[in-house]
Protein backbone atom coordinates (compact mmCIF):
# COMPACT_ATOMS: atom_id res chain seq x y z
CA UNK A 1 0.00 0.00 0.00
CA UNK A 2 3.08 2.27 0.65
CA UNK A 3 4.26 1.69 -2.64
CA UNK A 4 0.97 2.20 -4.33
CA UNK A 5 0.85 5.58 -2.56
CA UNK A 6 3.84 7.12 -3.38
CA UNK A 7 2.75 7.04 -7.37
CA UNK A 8 1.04 10.06 -8.55
CA UNK A 9 -2.52 8.22 -8.61
CA UNK A 10 -6.12 9.92 -9.20
CA UNK A 11 -7.94 9.11 -5.81
CA UNK A 12 -10.26 6.70 -8.24
CA UNK A 13 -7.09 5.30 -9.73
CA UNK A 14 -5.59 4.64 -6.10
CA UNK A 15 -8.97 3.39 -4.13
CA UNK A 16 -8.85 0.54 -7.49
CA UNK A 17 -5.17 -0.35 -6.72
CA UNK A 18 -5.55 -0.41 -3.19
CA UNK A 19 -8.84 -2.65 -3.27
CA UNK A 20 -6.75 -4.67 -5.69
CA UNK A 21 -3.99 -4.94 -3.59
CA UNK A 22 -6.01 -6.23 -0.48
CA UNK A 23 -7.83 -8.45 -2.45
CA UNK A 24 -4.05 -9.93 -3.19
CA UNK A 25 -3.41 -10.47 0.24
CA UNK A 26 -6.68 -11.64 1.53
CA UNK A 27 -5.91 -14.56 -1.69
CA UNK A 28 -2.48 -14.55 -0.17
CA UNK A 29 -3.95 -15.04 3.50
CA UNK A 30 -6.12 -18.37 2.04
CA UNK A 31 -3.41 -19.89 0.49
CA UNK A 32 -1.49 -19.51 3.45
CA UNK A 33 -4.37 -21.75 5.66
CA UNK A 34 -4.95 -23.83 2.74
CA UNK A 35 -1.72 -24.98 2.45
CA UNK A 36 -1.37 -25.52 6.56
CA UNK A 37 -4.40 -27.26 6.23
CA UNK A 38 -2.98 -29.82 3.81
CA UNK A 39 0.07 -30.29 5.40
CA UNK A 40 -1.05 -30.42 8.93
CA UNK A 41 -2.98 -33.90 8.16
CA UNK A 42 -0.02 -36.12 7.05
CA UNK A 43 2.34 -34.87 9.48
CA UNK A 44 -0.01 -36.07 12.26
CA UNK A 45 0.00 -39.63 11.19
CA UNK A 46 4.50 -38.87 11.19
CA UNK A 47 4.45 -37.30 14.26
CA UNK A 48 1.45 -39.95 15.78
CA UNK A 49 3.55 -42.70 15.33
CA UNK A 50 6.83 -41.13 15.83
CA UNK A 51 5.59 -40.54 19.19
CA UNK A 52 4.30 -44.35 19.54
CA UNK A 53 7.23 -46.16 18.60
CA UNK A 54 9.40 -43.57 21.04
CA UNK A 55 7.56 -45.24 23.74
CA UNK A 56 7.36 -48.71 22.86
CA UNK A 57 9.58 -50.77 25.24
CA UNK A 58 10.33 -53.66 22.06
CA UNK A 59 11.69 -50.87 20.32
CA UNK A 60 15.58 -52.18 19.19
CA UNK A 61 18.01 -49.06 20.49
CA UNK A 62 19.51 -49.15 16.93
CA UNK A 63 16.09 -46.95 15.59
CA UNK A 64 15.69 -44.79 18.67
CA UNK A 65 17.62 -42.24 17.38
CA UNK A 66 16.47 -42.43 13.64
CA UNK A 67 12.95 -42.24 15.14
CA UNK A 68 13.71 -39.09 17.31
CA UNK A 69 15.32 -37.12 14.80
CA UNK A 70 11.81 -38.28 12.81
CA UNK A 71 10.23 -36.68 15.61
CA UNK A 72 12.43 -33.84 16.03
CA UNK A 73 12.03 -33.34 11.97
CA UNK A 74 8.39 -33.53 12.22
CA UNK A 75 8.21 -31.41 15.46
CA UNK A 76 10.02 -28.60 13.27
CA UNK A 77 7.70 -29.14 10.45
CA UNK A 78 4.95 -28.34 12.48
CA UNK A 79 6.82 -25.25 13.62
CA UNK A 80 6.86 -24.15 9.96
CA UNK A 81 3.47 -24.57 9.65
CA UNK A 82 2.63 -22.70 12.08
CA UNK A 83 4.55 -19.76 11.21
CA UNK A 84 3.03 -19.44 7.90
CA UNK A 85 0.15 -19.12 9.65
CA UNK A 86 1.19 -17.23 12.22
CA UNK A 87 2.67 -14.35 9.66
CA UNK A 88 -1.24 -14.34 8.14
CA UNK A 89 -2.08 -13.78 11.60
CA UNK A 90 0.53 -11.08 12.38
CA UNK A 91 -0.06 -9.24 9.03
CA UNK A 92 -3.99 -9.38 10.31
CA UNK A 93 -2.72 -8.01 13.58
CA UNK A 94 -4.33 -11.24 15.57
CA UNK A 95 -1.47 -12.75 16.62
CA UNK A 96 -1.31 -12.96 20.74
CA UNK A 97 2.31 -12.59 22.80
CA UNK A 98 2.54 -14.67 25.68
CA UNK A 99 4.29 -14.66 28.66
CA UNK A 100 5.53 -17.90 29.88
CA UNK A 101 8.13 -18.82 32.74
CA UNK A 102 11.20 -20.27 30.61
CA UNK A 103 13.73 -22.07 32.03
CA UNK A 104 16.42 -20.26 29.55
CA UNK A 105 19.47 -22.61 30.56
CA UNK A 106 17.25 -25.24 29.10
CA UNK A 107 15.63 -23.73 26.14
CA UNK A 108 19.59 -22.79 25.20
CA UNK A 109 20.26 -26.41 25.95
CA UNK A 110 17.70 -28.05 22.99
CA UNK A 111 18.97 -25.21 20.81
CA UNK A 112 22.61 -26.87 21.35
CA UNK A 113 21.34 -30.66 20.66
CA UNK A 114 19.32 -29.83 18.00
CA UNK A 115 21.72 -28.17 16.08
CA UNK A 116 24.95 -29.57 17.31
CA UNK A 117 23.83 -32.58 15.21
CA UNK A 118 22.59 -30.85 12.00
CA UNK A 119 25.78 -29.26 12.20
CA UNK A 120 27.79 -32.37 12.74
CA UNK A 121 25.80 -34.23 9.26
CA UNK A 122 27.29 -31.16 7.15
CA UNK A 123 30.45 -31.26 8.59
CA UNK A 124 30.73 -27.77 9.94
CA UNK A 125 31.71 -26.77 13.61
CA UNK A 126 28.77 -25.55 15.84
CA UNK A 127 29.97 -24.11 19.03
CA UNK A 128 27.76 -22.27 21.84
CA UNK A 129 29.07 -19.58 23.92
CA UNK A 130 27.53 -18.04 27.09
CA UNK A 131 29.17 -14.54 28.10
CA UNK A 132 27.35 -14.04 31.13
CA UNK A 133 25.66 -15.93 33.72
CA UNK A 134 21.82 -16.69 32.70
CA UNK A 135 18.89 -16.32 35.18
CA UNK A 136 17.01 -19.40 35.76
CA UNK A 137 14.10 -18.32 34.70
CA UNK A 138 12.98 -15.50 33.12
CA UNK A 139 9.36 -14.17 31.03
CA UNK A 140 8.99 -14.41 27.78
CA UNK A 141 6.93 -16.13 25.06
CA UNK A 142 8.71 -19.46 25.14
CA UNK A 143 7.32 -20.92 21.52
CA UNK A 144 8.33 -17.19 19.75
CA UNK A 145 11.79 -16.68 21.03
CA UNK A 146 12.47 -20.72 20.05
CA UNK A 147 11.12 -19.88 16.74
CA UNK A 148 13.24 -16.75 16.76
CA UNK A 149 16.55 -18.74 17.49
CA UNK A 150 15.44 -21.94 15.08
CA UNK A 151 14.99 -20.00 11.93
CA UNK A 152 18.28 -17.94 12.53
CA UNK A 153 20.26 -21.16 13.88
CA UNK A 154 18.78 -23.47 10.91
CA UNK A 155 19.63 -20.65 8.05
CA UNK A 156 23.17 -20.60 9.35
CA UNK A 157 23.68 -23.81 9.01
CA UNK A 158 21.80 -23.92 5.57
CA UNK A 159 23.91 -21.49 4.00
CA UNK A 160 27.25 -22.42 5.66
CA UNK A 161 29.37 -25.15 3.77
CA UNK A 162 32.44 -25.03 5.17
CA UNK A 163 33.72 -23.66 8.68
CA UNK A 164 31.45 -23.03 11.51
CA UNK A 165 28.76 -21.53 13.25
CA UNK A 166 28.70 -19.97 16.70
CA UNK A 167 26.18 -19.29 18.73
CA UNK A 168 26.58 -16.31 21.03
CA UNK A 169 24.46 -15.76 24.06
CA UNK A 170 25.17 -12.38 26.44
CA UNK A 171 22.58 -11.36 29.04
CA UNK A 172 22.68 -7.68 30.52
CA UNK A 173 20.48 -5.96 32.56
CA UNK A 174 17.21 -8.01 31.70
CA UNK A 175 17.90 -7.72 27.64
CA UNK A 176 19.17 -10.82 26.16
CA UNK A 177 21.28 -10.52 22.79
CA UNK A 178 21.21 -13.95 20.84
CA UNK A 179 23.96 -13.73 17.77
CA UNK A 180 24.39 -15.92 15.55
CA UNK A 181 27.70 -15.74 13.63
CA UNK A 182 28.38 -18.44 10.57
CA UNK A 183 31.47 -18.56 7.95
CA UNK A 184 28.72 -19.40 5.26
CA UNK A 185 28.13 -17.64 1.72
CA UNK A 186 26.94 -13.98 2.87
CA UNK A 187 24.60 -11.91 1.35
CA UNK A 188 25.23 -8.74 -0.43
CA UNK A 189 24.36 -5.43 0.49
CA UNK A 190 21.73 -4.93 -1.60
CA UNK A 191 19.78 -8.43 -0.87
CA UNK A 192 19.83 -7.32 2.71
CA UNK A 193 16.64 -5.65 3.54
CA UNK A 194 14.53 -7.71 0.95
CA UNK A 195 14.96 -10.97 2.40
CA UNK A 196 13.37 -10.12 5.52
CA UNK A 197 10.16 -9.59 3.36
CA UNK A 198 8.08 -13.35 2.69
CA UNK A 199 9.49 -15.34 -0.35
CA UNK A 200 12.08 -13.19 -0.69
CA UNK A 201 15.86 -15.49 -1.27
CA UNK A 202 18.60 -14.60 -2.89
CA UNK A 203 19.12 -16.28 -6.08
CA UNK A 204 22.59 -16.04 -8.24
CA UNK A 205 25.02 -17.44 -9.88
CA UNK A 206 26.92 -17.69 -6.08
CA UNK A 207 24.60 -18.79 -4.06
CA UNK A 208 23.81 -22.20 -3.79
CA UNK A 209 20.48 -23.40 -4.82
CA UNK A 210 18.81 -24.87 -0.81
CA UNK A 211 15.74 -25.74 -0.43
CA UNK A 212 13.36 -23.31 1.40
CA UNK A 213 10.29 -20.95 1.26
CA UNK A 214 11.81 -17.36 2.68
CA UNK A 215 9.51 -17.43 5.31
CA UNK A 216 11.70 -17.56 7.90
CA UNK A 217 13.40 -14.29 8.26
CA UNK A 218 9.95 -12.75 7.87
CA UNK A 219 9.02 -14.41 11.17
CA UNK A 220 11.92 -13.54 13.06
CA UNK A 221 11.93 -9.88 11.85
CA UNK A 222 8.01 -9.59 12.69
CA UNK A 223 8.11 -11.47 15.76
CA UNK A 224 11.06 -9.62 16.98
CA UNK A 225 9.52 -6.28 16.15
CA UNK A 226 6.14 -7.48 18.18
CA UNK A 227 7.92 -8.39 21.03
CA UNK A 228 10.28 -5.26 21.79
CA UNK A 229 13.28 -6.26 20.23
CA UNK A 230 15.75 -5.35 17.52
CA UNK A 231 17.02 -7.17 15.26
CA UNK A 232 20.20 -6.40 12.99
CA UNK A 233 22.53 -7.91 10.38
CA UNK A 234 25.65 -7.64 9.03
CA UNK A 235 27.39 -9.64 6.42
CA UNK A 236 30.02 -10.20 3.78
CA UNK A 237 29.39 -12.02 0.67
CA UNK A 238 31.98 -15.01 0.35
CA UNK A 239 32.73 -14.54 4.52
CA UNK A 240 29.72 -14.29 6.47
CA UNK A 241 26.80 -13.69 8.47
CA UNK A 242 26.06 -12.00 11.59
CA UNK A 243 22.42 -12.41 12.87
CA UNK A 244 21.46 -10.64 16.00
CA UNK A 245 18.21 -10.40 17.90
CA UNK A 246 18.09 -8.57 21.42
CA UNK A 247 15.02 -9.14 23.11
CA UNK A 248 14.06 -7.87 26.82
CA UNK A 249 13.97 -11.35 28.90
CA UNK A 250 12.57 -9.99 32.58
CA UNK A 251 14.38 -12.02 35.30
CA UNK A 252 12.29 -14.23 37.43
CA UNK A 253 13.37 -14.45 41.03
CA UNK A 254 11.43 -16.30 43.55
CA UNK A 255 12.58 -20.08 43.76
CA UNK A 256 9.92 -22.25 41.31
CA UNK A 257 8.40 -25.94 42.41
CA UNK A 258 9.24 -28.47 39.45
CA UNK A 259 5.98 -29.58 38.05
CA UNK A 260 6.94 -33.51 37.99
CA UNK A 261 7.12 -34.89 34.55
CA UNK A 262 4.06 -36.43 33.71
CA UNK A 263 3.98 -39.94 33.32
CA UNK A 264 3.12 -41.96 30.57
CA UNK A 265 -0.69 -43.21 30.53
CA UNK A 266 -0.13 -47.23 29.82
CA UNK A 267 -4.01 -47.93 30.52
CA UNK A 268 -6.81 -47.22 32.98
CA UNK A 269 -9.24 -48.96 35.52
CA UNK A 270 -13.08 -49.50 35.19
CA UNK A 271 -15.32 -49.81 32.63
CA UNK A 272 -14.26 -50.53 28.89
CA UNK A 273 -14.99 -47.63 26.97
CA UNK A 274 -15.82 -47.24 23.06
CA UNK A 275 -14.75 -44.42 20.63
CA UNK A 276 -16.37 -43.65 17.87
CA UNK A 277 -13.76 -42.07 15.21
CA UNK A 278 -14.85 -40.08 12.32
CA UNK A 279 -12.11 -39.59 9.52
CA UNK A 280 -12.03 -39.73 5.81
CA UNK A 281 -8.85 -40.30 6.50
CA UNK A 282 -7.93 -43.96 6.83
CA UNK A 283 -4.53 -43.26 8.14
CA UNK A 284 -5.81 -41.30 10.62
CA UNK A 285 -8.24 -43.79 11.74
CA UNK A 286 -5.65 -46.40 11.93
CA UNK A 287 -3.81 -44.31 14.06
CA UNK A 288 -6.53 -43.47 16.55
CA UNK A 289 -6.81 -47.29 16.49
CA UNK A 290 -3.22 -47.79 17.33
CA UNK A 291 -2.87 -45.41 20.21
CA UNK A 292 -6.25 -46.58 21.66
CA UNK A 293 -6.33 -49.99 21.52
CA UNK A 294 -2.95 -51.08 23.55
CA UNK A 295 -4.48 -48.68 25.95
CA UNK A 296 -7.69 -50.93 26.60
CA UNK A 297 -10.41 -48.76 24.39
CA UNK A 298 -12.26 -49.76 21.75
CA UNK A 299 -12.47 -47.90 18.79
CA UNK A 300 -15.13 -48.05 16.05
CA UNK A 301 -14.30 -46.39 12.48
CA UNK A 302 -16.67 -44.30 10.24
CA UNK A 303 -15.53 -42.68 6.83
CA UNK A 304 -18.21 -39.88 6.81
CA UNK A 305 -20.82 -39.19 8.66
CA UNK A 306 -23.50 -41.41 7.12
CA UNK A 307 -20.95 -44.36 8.43
CA UNK A 308 -21.34 -42.80 11.44
CA UNK A 309 -25.26 -42.52 11.72
CA UNK A 310 -25.81 -45.76 10.89
CA UNK A 311 -22.96 -47.48 12.72
CA UNK A 312 -24.96 -45.56 15.64
CA UNK A 313 -27.82 -48.13 15.32
CA UNK A 314 -25.60 -50.23 16.63
CA UNK A 315 -23.11 -49.35 19.09
CA UNK A 316 -23.42 -46.69 21.84
CA UNK A 317 -20.03 -44.77 21.65
CA UNK A 318 -18.95 -43.36 25.18
CA UNK A 319 -16.70 -40.45 22.99
CA UNK A 320 -17.10 -38.75 19.71
CA UNK A 321 -13.44 -38.30 17.63
CA UNK A 322 -15.02 -36.25 15.30
CA UNK A 323 -12.57 -34.58 12.09
CA UNK A 324 -13.62 -31.28 11.47
CA UNK A 325 -13.37 -31.39 7.44
CA UNK A 326 -15.06 -34.10 5.87
CA UNK A 327 -16.42 -34.79 2.49
CA UNK A 328 -20.28 -34.59 2.66
CA UNK A 329 -21.71 -33.39 5.69
CA UNK A 330 -18.69 -31.86 7.97
CA UNK A 331 -17.75 -32.66 11.50
CA UNK A 332 -19.25 -29.72 13.25
CA UNK A 333 -22.41 -30.28 10.90
CA UNK A 334 -22.03 -33.84 12.40
CA UNK A 335 -21.73 -32.74 15.70
CA UNK A 336 -24.64 -30.51 15.91
CA UNK A 337 -26.70 -33.54 14.36
CA UNK A 338 -25.73 -35.91 16.64
CA UNK A 339 -26.90 -33.67 19.80
CA UNK A 340 -30.07 -33.03 17.56
CA UNK A 341 -30.41 -36.48 17.94
CA UNK A 342 -30.07 -36.78 21.57
CA UNK A 343 -26.53 -38.03 21.88
CA UNK A 344 -24.81 -36.42 25.17
CA UNK A 345 -21.48 -38.12 24.90
CA UNK A 346 -18.37 -35.69 25.00
CA UNK A 347 -17.35 -34.90 21.50
CA UNK A 348 -13.69 -33.90 20.90
CA UNK A 349 -13.40 -31.95 17.46
CA UNK A 350 -9.91 -32.69 15.40
CA UNK A 351 -8.88 -30.20 12.81
CA UNK A 352 -6.36 -29.94 10.77
CA UNK A 353 -7.01 -26.01 10.71
CA UNK A 354 -6.71 -23.52 13.27
CA UNK A 355 -9.12 -21.36 11.60
CA UNK A 356 -12.06 -23.72 11.42
CA UNK A 357 -13.17 -22.99 13.97
CA UNK A 358 -14.12 -19.57 13.67
CA UNK A 359 -16.52 -20.64 10.30
CA UNK A 360 -18.97 -23.01 10.24
CA UNK A 361 -20.64 -24.08 13.59
CA UNK A 362 -23.22 -22.16 14.94
CA UNK A 363 -23.27 -23.29 18.34
CA UNK A 364 -20.11 -24.08 19.55
CA UNK A 365 -21.40 -26.01 22.56
CA UNK A 366 -22.20 -28.59 19.90
CA UNK A 367 -18.36 -30.44 21.14
CA UNK A 368 -16.69 -30.33 23.94
CA UNK A 369 -13.38 -30.13 23.00
CA UNK A 370 -11.43 -28.78 19.99
CA UNK A 371 -7.95 -29.80 19.13
CA UNK A 372 -5.67 -28.78 15.79
CA UNK A 373 -3.34 -31.29 14.67
CA UNK A 374 -0.76 -31.95 14.50
CA UNK A 375 -1.91 -33.38 18.14
CA UNK A 376 0.53 -34.91 20.56
CA UNK A 377 -0.37 -38.26 21.63
CA UNK A 378 -0.36 -37.46 25.10
CA UNK A 379 -2.39 -34.34 25.37
CA UNK A 380 -5.24 -36.17 23.39
CA UNK A 381 -5.33 -38.91 26.02
CA UNK A 382 -5.58 -36.17 28.55
CA UNK A 383 -8.67 -34.67 27.18
CA UNK A 384 -10.38 -38.34 26.35
CA UNK A 385 -9.37 -38.90 30.38
CA UNK A 386 -10.92 -35.50 31.79
CA UNK A 387 -14.00 -36.06 29.71
CA UNK A 388 -14.44 -39.58 30.43
CA UNK A 389 -13.33 -39.08 33.86
CA UNK A 390 -10.96 -42.34 33.46
CA UNK A 391 -8.54 -43.10 36.14
CA UNK A 392 -5.68 -44.02 33.98
CA UNK A 393 -2.82 -46.17 34.91
CA UNK A 394 0.16 -44.51 34.53
CA UNK A 395 3.50 -46.20 33.74
CA UNK A 396 6.45 -45.38 36.52
CA UNK A 397 8.66 -45.51 33.48
CA UNK A 398 8.73 -42.16 31.51
CA UNK A 399 10.74 -43.95 28.74
CA UNK A 400 8.58 -46.63 27.81
CA UNK A 401 5.08 -47.51 27.87
CA UNK A 402 3.78 -51.05 29.16
CA UNK A 403 1.51 -52.35 26.79
CA UNK A 404 -0.90 -54.21 28.65
CA UNK A 405 -2.74 -57.27 27.35
CA UNK A 406 -6.28 -55.56 27.21
CA UNK A 407 -8.44 -59.15 27.59
CA UNK A 408 -5.99 -59.47 30.51
CA UNK A 409 -6.79 -56.33 32.89
CA UNK A 410 -10.37 -55.76 31.87
CA UNK A 411 -12.12 -59.44 31.52
CA UNK A 412 -10.22 -61.67 33.65
CA UNK A 413 -12.91 -64.22 33.64
CA UNK A 414 -12.78 -64.30 29.99
CA UNK A 415 -9.59 -66.07 29.28
CA UNK A 416 -10.24 -68.25 32.15
CA UNK A 417 -13.41 -69.45 29.76
CA UNK A 418 -11.41 -69.53 26.72
CA UNK A 419 -11.68 -73.27 26.47
CA UNK A 420 -15.48 -73.35 27.37
CA UNK A 421 -17.17 -75.08 24.83
CA UNK A 422 -19.73 -72.52 24.45
CA UNK A 423 -16.68 -69.97 23.74
CA UNK A 424 -15.14 -72.06 21.34
CA UNK A 425 -18.77 -72.05 19.17
CA UNK A 426 -19.12 -67.98 19.41
CA UNK A 427 -15.42 -68.04 18.19
CA UNK A 428 -16.34 -70.23 15.39
CA UNK A 429 -19.45 -68.07 14.26
CA UNK A 430 -17.41 -65.06 15.10
CA UNK A 431 -15.41 -66.16 12.22
CA UNK A 432 -17.98 -67.20 10.11
CA UNK A 433 -19.68 -63.57 10.67
CA UNK A 434 -22.43 -65.14 11.46
CA UNK A 435 -23.85 -62.52 14.41
CA UNK A 436 -27.35 -64.00 15.14
CA UNK A 437 -25.05 -66.92 15.68
CA UNK A 438 -22.67 -64.67 17.63
CA UNK A 439 -25.74 -63.50 19.85
CA UNK A 440 -27.24 -66.65 21.15
CA UNK A 441 -24.24 -67.80 22.24
CA UNK A 442 -23.53 -64.33 24.37
CA UNK A 443 -26.74 -64.79 25.85
CA UNK A 444 -26.27 -68.18 26.75
CA UNK A 445 -22.94 -67.48 28.37
CA UNK A 446 -24.67 -64.83 29.91
CA UNK A 447 -27.05 -67.20 31.33
CA UNK A 448 -24.71 -69.81 32.12
CA UNK A 449 -23.37 -66.95 34.34
CA UNK A 450 -19.97 -67.38 32.56
CA UNK A 451 -20.06 -63.46 31.52
CA UNK A 452 -21.81 -61.05 33.36
CA UNK A 453 -24.47 -58.26 32.05
CA UNK A 454 -21.28 -55.45 30.93
CA UNK A 455 -19.37 -57.54 29.50
CA UNK A 456 -22.63 -58.82 27.35
CA UNK A 457 -23.53 -55.27 26.30
CA UNK A 458 -19.96 -54.67 25.20
CA UNK A 459 -19.59 -58.10 23.32
CA UNK A 460 -23.03 -57.73 21.90
CA UNK A 461 -22.20 -53.72 20.87
CA UNK A 462 -18.64 -55.35 19.07
CA UNK A 463 -20.83 -57.93 17.19
CA UNK A 464 -23.65 -55.65 16.08
CA UNK A 465 -21.07 -53.77 14.68
CA UNK A 466 -19.55 -56.99 13.04
CA UNK A 467 -16.51 -56.35 14.77
CA UNK A 468 -15.29 -59.83 15.19
CA UNK A 469 -12.08 -59.68 15.20
CA UNK A 470 -11.99 -57.54 18.31
CA UNK A 471 -14.47 -59.99 19.85
CA UNK A 472 -12.21 -62.99 18.87
CA UNK A 473 -9.69 -60.67 20.96
CA UNK A 474 -11.61 -59.71 23.72
CA UNK A 475 -11.79 -64.05 24.56
CA UNK A 476 -8.06 -64.23 23.76
CA UNK A 477 -8.58 -66.38 20.71
CA UNK A 478 -6.28 -64.67 18.40
P1 LIG B 1 14.72 -19.56 3.34
O1 LIG B 1 15.97 -19.91 4.07
O2 LIG B 1 13.63 -20.54 3.53
O3 LIG B 1 14.97 -19.23 1.90
P2 LIG B 1 14.60 -17.14 4.96
O4 LIG B 1 13.54 -16.10 5.04
O5 LIG B 1 15.00 -17.78 6.23
O6 LIG B 1 14.09 -18.21 3.94
O7 LIG B 1 15.86 -16.48 4.29
C1 LIG B 1 15.70 -15.68 3.16
C2 LIG B 1 17.00 -15.67 2.37
O8 LIG B 1 18.02 -15.00 3.11
C3 LIG B 1 17.54 -17.04 2.10
O9 LIG B 1 16.96 -17.61 0.94
C4 LIG B 1 19.03 -16.78 1.93
O10 LIG B 1 19.28 -16.38 0.60
C5 LIG B 1 19.27 -15.59 2.83
N1 LIG B 1 19.88 -16.00 4.11
C6 LIG B 1 19.25 -16.21 5.28
N2 LIG B 1 20.11 -16.55 6.26
C7 LIG B 1 21.34 -16.56 5.70
C8 LIG B 1 22.66 -16.83 6.18
N3 LIG B 1 22.90 -17.17 7.45
N4 LIG B 1 23.68 -16.73 5.30
C9 LIG B 1 23.46 -16.37 4.02
N5 LIG B 1 22.24 -16.11 3.50
C10 LIG B 1 21.20 -16.20 4.32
Amino acid sequence: LQEIEAHNLTDMELQKAKDLAERANDAKSRYLSGISHELRTPLQAILGYAQLLTQRADMPEKHRNAIQIIKRSGEHLAGLIEGLLDISKIEAGRLEIYRNRVKLPDLIDQMIQMFRTMALEKGIEFSCHIHNRLPDYVTTDEKRLRQILINLLSNAIKYTHYGSVEFHIHYRSEVAEFAVIDTGVGINEKDLNRILDPFERVRNANAPNVPGTGLGLTIVRLLTEIMGGELDITSTPGEGSCFKVSLMLSRIGEPVVETPPQRLISGYSGQRKIIMVVDDDPIHRGLMGDLLHPLGLTTFEARDAHDCLDALRNVTPDLFLLDVSMPGIDGLALAEILRTKGFQQPIIMISADAHERHRGSQSPSSHDEYLVKPINNQQLLESIGSLLSLNWVRSNDTAHVHVFDQAAIYHPRLIAIADHVLVRELITYANLGYKRGVNNKLEELNDSGLIDENTLTYCQQLANAMQFSALAKAFNAE
